[in-house]
């Protein structure tokens, strides 16, 4: 956590917050913070800046916050995400957030297991939490959007062509062609495979929408790899 990320809930006052639970354990365990420390702090979908404590007992930190700076720019990315394993699915959730991905989109995928929709990391509460995890790491504040679409082809047909409207739209898939370009920097949506890939039907359809299938070269990395490798090519704000 190398910024406390703020809820409305936290405001006792305008520039006064309460944390307690995790946070509060990750200022007193990890941070060893003291009365009078000062602490990165952000409010969500707001600006950062610092926190003074205030007040630290075992329960709770009070801390008096001034917030006067921007956060960090968002990457201008649409990750469109074949649904992940649970097991990585928290982890890739992280990563993009820290990343700086705004933009989420969920699909199914033939090889995506229908089982993998039932996890419980889905849910608003834990979406939320690991989307703060990983604003945290950063040190931003602006919540990306996730959206769940469960079936492929209305995806695809009816809603794709508008999302990739004035972005350059790709989709990795290994031993395709054309390499992944670098320093895209613009506008960009990104399909990403399942753990099995897309299959041929699935990239035909990507490719249909306005999607150029593009390769990472002969390793095949894992969804949680692919992330941060293909993200990294294709803009500088990252380096
Ligand atoms: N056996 C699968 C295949 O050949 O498509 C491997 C899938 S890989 C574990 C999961 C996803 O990560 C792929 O669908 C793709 O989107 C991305 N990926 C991993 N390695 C890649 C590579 N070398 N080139 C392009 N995409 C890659």
């Amino acid at each position: 956590m190398n910024l406390a990320l703020l809820f409305d809930e936290d405001f006792v006052a305008e520039d006064r917050v309460v944390l307690r639970g995790r946070r509060l354990e990750h200022i007193r365990a990890v941070i060893r913070a003291s009365t009078g420390d000062q602490l990165s702090v952000g409010r969500v979908n707001g600006r950062m800046g610092l926190g003074k404590v205030v007040k630290l007992t075992d329960s709770e930190a009070e801390l008096v916050v001034a917030l006067d700076k921007q956060p960090p720019a968002p990457l201008p990315l649409t990750l469109i995400l074949a649904m992940p394993r649970p097991k990585m699915f928290r982890r890739i959730m992280q990563t993009s957030a820290t990343l700086g991905i705004k933009d989420i989109w969920l699909i199914n995928s033939y090889k995506v297991e229908k089982g993998f929709w039932q996890t419980p990391w889905l849910s608003d509460e834990n979406l939320r939490e690991n989307l703060t995890l990983g604003l945290e790491q950063a040190k931003d504040t602006v919540m990306p959007s996730v959206h769940i679409r469960k079936l492929f082809k209305p995806f695809v047909e009816d809603e794709l062509p508008a999302l990739l409207k004035d972005k350059q739209a790709l989709v990795a898939h290994p031993g395709t062609a054309c390499p992944c370009p670098t320093h895209l920097n613009r506008a960009t949506a990104l399909c990403i495979g399942p753990e099995g890939g897309f299959t041929p039907y699935e990239v035909g359809k990507l490719e249909e929408a306005g999607c150029k299938s593009v390769h990472l070269g002969p390793r095949i990395l894992r969804v949680e790899t692919a992330v941060p490798v293909l993200v990294s090519r294709l803009f500088d704000a990252c380096i």
